[in-house]
This record gives structure tokens, C-alpha cells and sequence, in this order.
């Protein structure tokens, strides 16, 4: 049996979704900034694209900028910002749990003489309010905050921080990444000023992301070269892409409640047979608002990677708490951030549901999982102690 439980990381691109991008490849292949009407018959599409992810947020068309991943859509909002409003101050706010396609641009802006502050999160890993409006200052100019976390899938409380935010005249950015297609996102009901997707966290292709800009910010572009997106994203549009992404955004909405609740049920069938079946296990974030497809739990005693390596030879894909996309195996500082031992935050690892996954599957998973953990813990010097 293979169960893919790593759709934080990625998802499938459904074959619905799939049909309908590929006579942009080899069909209606022009590009839509050409005069002739080959190209204009790509403009079209593209511009339906751009129309069913504005009216799923409830905003204008002209206020999405198409990028090449939310990594892209995250470095031009941070940048962005700082380059147009550097006048007005170099102070920027973001949290402790950033993917690090914001803490390294955050990071990035200190070298070039922004101040950053970095709000810490409780157990749960929701943000510190008290300590978001302590570090407000008069120069500052952006406030970034994801929406949901990646590692662990708190939810952030974005509507109290868009308001504080407004109040004080600082622009709110949101990585939105780990939401979009995951929750129903209304930007007349949250009022955030950017914020960041990528279409591959939602069936839709990798290679598409977008970034909304609200009307009146202003954004100085760091992909320079041609006029497209208004000027602020420069390289020729990727058709398919924004086909694929806005199909499988629109198809999302379409069935949101099916499949929250579906997902919903799967996820916290799991987290108790985990409960019932392995002890020694913190099932992290549980008690923060959640998003209802992740599952971070630590088992205490044996290293998440020996668990990874293992689920894998069952044909069972998961994700481990730390960083080891970058071959760096030091602990998650999402878990370390939230106050989790570095020996339990070693342990962890994160199971990603999506809308395919089974009851069945979870069954699977429990049965491998239970005897992994006893193995391994049979081995370990820590748990024999
Ligand atoms: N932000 C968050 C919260 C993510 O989870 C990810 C991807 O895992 C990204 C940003 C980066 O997205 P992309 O792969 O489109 O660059």
C-alpha cells in the first residue's frame, strides 16, 4: 500500500486540473502579451485565470500578481514594501515561525539596515498579541505573519492583527500558503494588504504562485525586465500555470465543506488510534486552533528521521519536524519556538493529510507506525533508561 501523507509539502495535481492546463502547452501556446490574436486567445484564459482567484478572495482581478511560487510572492511583498516605504521608517514585524522564505528575506533586510523584530509564539504556536503591539514603533512599516504554519498548522488570529495593523498605518502581509485551498479566504472579511499562494499545496501545478496586492500599496519590483503583471513582476506569463491553479482553486471552493470535513475525520481518526495505540507521544499544537489536515506529533525516545526512514520502506511518505530539505538536521525552530524540548522536537514528525486519504489508509499507517516506534524504542538507550 502507498500512502502519501505530505500534502503541506506538496499535493497531486488532479487529473480534472491537468486536462484542462494542457492545450495550454502545445494548443494555445501564444503569449499573451503578443498583439496578434493567437496570442490574444492565451490573454483570455489568463485572464480568466486571474478573474476565478480574485472572486474567490471577493476582490478585483487587477489586484493579483502572478508569481512563480509563494517563495517569489513572499520576497517581492517583503521587499517590496521595504524598498517603496524605506522613507517612511526600517522597522518590519514578523513571528518566530516563518517558512524561511520570510525569515531569510527578513534576514536578508537586516544586512541591508532594516530592523526586524520577531514575535514569539506559546505552546500552541499562536502568536504573542501583547507583545505584537509592544513592538510596534513609529518606523515601522510591515507586519508578516503567516496565516496557518506549515510544521505544526496553527492558525493565527489574522483578523485581530489586520485591524491592529490598520490602526496603526503599517501594512499586514500574510504567508497564506498553508490556507489557501485549505480555508475560505474573504478579503473584504479580513482586510489584509498582501498576501502569498502557491498553487501546488491545492492540487493545482507546482511552478504558480500569486501574490494580492491591495489597491494603494505601493511595491518597488525585484524581478526586473518587462512590464508584466503591472509592472511588478517581470517574465513571461505562465499560462497552464495560472489555469491549472485557478481551476483547482475554483474546484476547491466549489467542494470546501466535503472536504474539510472528510479530511477532518481522517485526521482526528488517526490522532486517536495514535493516542490509543503508542504511548509517550505529544500530539503538538493540539490544543491551538488547527487546521484540520496536519498532524505534528513527537515520540518520545527515537529520532523522527529513523520513523521517516522506515514509514518509507512501507510506502508510507511523511515529513520530519526538522529542517532536512536543506540536508540540515538540527531541530525544527517552529518546535524549539514553541517551547519543545530539542530531544522531543528531534522526535517528530508531521503527517500531512489530504482529500484522498482513507480510514483505510489510516488503519495502514497505525499498524506500521506501532511497530516502527516499538523497534526503534527497543533500540534506544534513552527509552530502555
Ligand atoms: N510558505 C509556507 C508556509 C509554505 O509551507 C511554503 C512551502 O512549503 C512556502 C511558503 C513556499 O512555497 P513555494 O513552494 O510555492 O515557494
Amino acid at each position: 500500500m502507498k500512502v502519501y501523507l505530505d500534502n503541506n509539502a506538496t499535493t497531486q495535481v488532479d487529473s480534472k486540473i491537468l486536462e484542462k492546463m494542457l492545450p495550454y502547452f502545445s494548443e494555445i501556446y501564444g503569449n499573451p502579451s503578443s498583439l496578434h490574436s493567437f496570442g490574444k486567445k492565451s490573454k483570455v484564459a489568463f485572464d480568466n485565470s486571474r478573474e476565478i482567484i480574485a472572486n474567490t478572495f471577493n476582490v478585483e482581478a487587477k489586484d493579483i500578481i502572478f508569481t512563480a511560487s509563494a517563495s517569489e510572492a513572499n520576497n517581492l511583498a517583503i521587499r517590496g514594501v521595504a524598498k517603496a516605504y524605506k522613507r517612511r521608517g526600517n522597522h518590519i514585524i514578523t513571528s518566530t515561525i516563518e517558512h524561511p522564505a520570510i525569515l531569510n528575506t527578513c534576514k536578508a533586510l537586516e544586512d541591508e539596515g532594516f530592523e526586524v523584530t520577531y514575535i514569539p509564539v506559546d505552546k500552541n504556536g499562536t502568536i504573542d498579541l501583547n507583545a505584537l503591539k509592544k513592538a510596534i514603533r513609529k518606523e515601522t512599516i510591515l507586519i508578516t505573519i503567516m496565516h496557518a504554519n506549515n510544521e505544526v498548522g496553527t492558525i493565527q488570529p489574522i483578523e485581530e492583527i489586520s485591524k491592529l495593523a490598520k490602526e496603526n498605518r503599517i501594512l499586514f502581509h500574510t504567508d497564506a500558503v498553508q490556507t489557501v485551498g485549505k480555508l475560505k479566504i474573504d478579503l473584504k472579511e479580513i482586510p489584509v494588504d498582501l498576501l502569498s499562494f502557491s498553487g501546488h499545496k491545492f492540487h493545482g501545478p507546482n511552478g504558480i504562485g500569486g501574490l494580492y496586492v491591495r489597491k494603494g500599496v505601493r511595491l518597488i519590483p525585484h524581478t526586473t525586465g518587462g512590464g508584466q503583471e503591472n509592472k511588478k513582476r517581470a517574465g513571461t506569463a505562465n499560462v497552464a500555470g495560472a489555469v491549472g491553479m485557478s481551476e483547482a482553486l475554483l474546484d476547491y471552493s466549489k467542494n470546501q465543506d466535503a472536504i474539510h470535513n472528510h479530511v477532518k475525520k481522517v485526521r482526528d481518526y488517526f490522532e486517536a488510534q495514535v493516542e490509543k495505540n503508542i504511548p509517550e507521544v505529544i500530539i503538538n499544537a493540539k490544543d491551538g486552533e488547527r487546521l484540520v489536515n496536519t498532524s505534528s506529533i513527537s515520540f518520545k525516545f527515537i529520532e523522527g528521521e529513523s520513523i521517516l526512514l522506515r514509514l518509507d520502506l512501507q510506502g508510507i511518505y511523511v515529513s520530519s519536524g526538522s529542517a532536512c530539505s536543506s540536508g540540515d538536521l538540527s531541530a525544527s525552530h517552529v518546535l524549539l519556538s514553541m517551547g519543545i524540548p530539542e530531544e522531543f522536537a528531534q522526535s517528530t514528525i508531521r503527517f500531512s493529510f489530504g482529500r484522498d486519504n482513507t480510514i483505510e489508509e489510516v488503519d495502514y499507517v497505525i499498524e506500521s507506525l506501532k511497530n516502527t516506534v516499538a523497534i526503534l524504542r527497543s533500540m534506544s538507550p534513552l527509552w530502555n533508561k
